[in-house]
């Protein structure tokens, strides 16, 4: 990135010139854009196949972070372990939480049953700001018609002095599932069982059919998101509340 144009104008910039781009052209642009200080965040969800096979195509080695919050379906620790070595990316990185801050806040690992903001600040939010503070910009799966929460969910976002990217916010559902067909790449071993949006294990559920994507995650507490794609990630990256936040 040029040190002295302020990172809203190039995002502004890289919306102008992307937003219509397809996916694989944004992660080209991405990767002249930011090179080394560039990530992926990666859930090894139910769709992450698709945005993984697209980086691998181009850049294998580039970091995937995955928040290990030792709450994940097995099904989903072994799906994360076929598709690294299937479409060979070379540096996935678990980002744990702080074992201290769990031991004095969630010592029975009970926490997602009775704070489940408080447990998703442990176990993700915080450690995936320690974990992308050395980056300038990353990768999310993130797609817009996933809820009504993601409508206008844009391809590079402003996140404090840093830039999220979503290659396949505009992608449908029927256009992820031709490309997984196309490329013969593996489904998560629970998505057909019903989870469209899979995330750790007591917070997620099945959804029906004509709800929304992520209708299963948190199904009634009124939470939808668990603050990694909020204002609390760019909380935790500024200095003050973070010694390596400096992109
Ligand atoms: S999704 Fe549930 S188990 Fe996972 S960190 Fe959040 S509250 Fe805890």
């Amino acid at each position: 990135m040029q040190p002295e144009q302020p990172v809203c104008a190039r995002v502004h910039k890289l919306n102008q010139l992307y937003s219509e781009a397809d996916a694989t052209a944004i992660i080209a642009a991405a990767i002249e854009e930011f090179g080394a200080g560039l990530a992926a965040v990666s859930s090894f969800g139910a769709d992450s196949a698709v945005l993984l096979h697209m980086i691998a195509q181009q850049l294998p080695s580039l970091p995937v972070l995955f928040l290990q919050t030792n709450k994940h379906f097995p099904a989903t620790l072994r799906y994360q372990a076929q598709l690294v070595q299937e479409l060979g990316l070379t540096d996935v990185r678990d980002l744990l939480p702080d074992s201290a801050a769990l031991k004095a806040h969630d010592p029975l690992g009970a926490l997602c049953l009775t704070d489940k903001d408080c447990c998703c600040d442990l176990r993700k939010t915080q450690p995936l700001a320690q974990g992308i503070a050395p980056f300038q910009a990353w990768f999310t799966g993130r797609k817009q018609f996933q809820a009504a929460t993601r409508r206008d969910l844009p391809v590079f976002e402003l996140v404090g002095q840093r830039v999220r990217i979503n290659p396949l916010s505009r992608w449908s559902a029927q256009q992820l599932e031709a490309y997984r067909q196309k490329h013969h790449l593996p489904t998560h071993p629970l998505a057909g069982q019903g989870y469209r949006s899979i995330g750790c294990m007591p917070c997620t559920r099945p959804v029906d059919e004509g709800e929304d994507q992520r209708a299963g995650r948190w199904s009634g507490s009124g939470k939808t998101e668990c603050g990694i794609h909020l204002s609390g990630l760019e909380h935790y990256l500024t200095p003050q509340n973070n010694k390596g936040a400096q992109p």
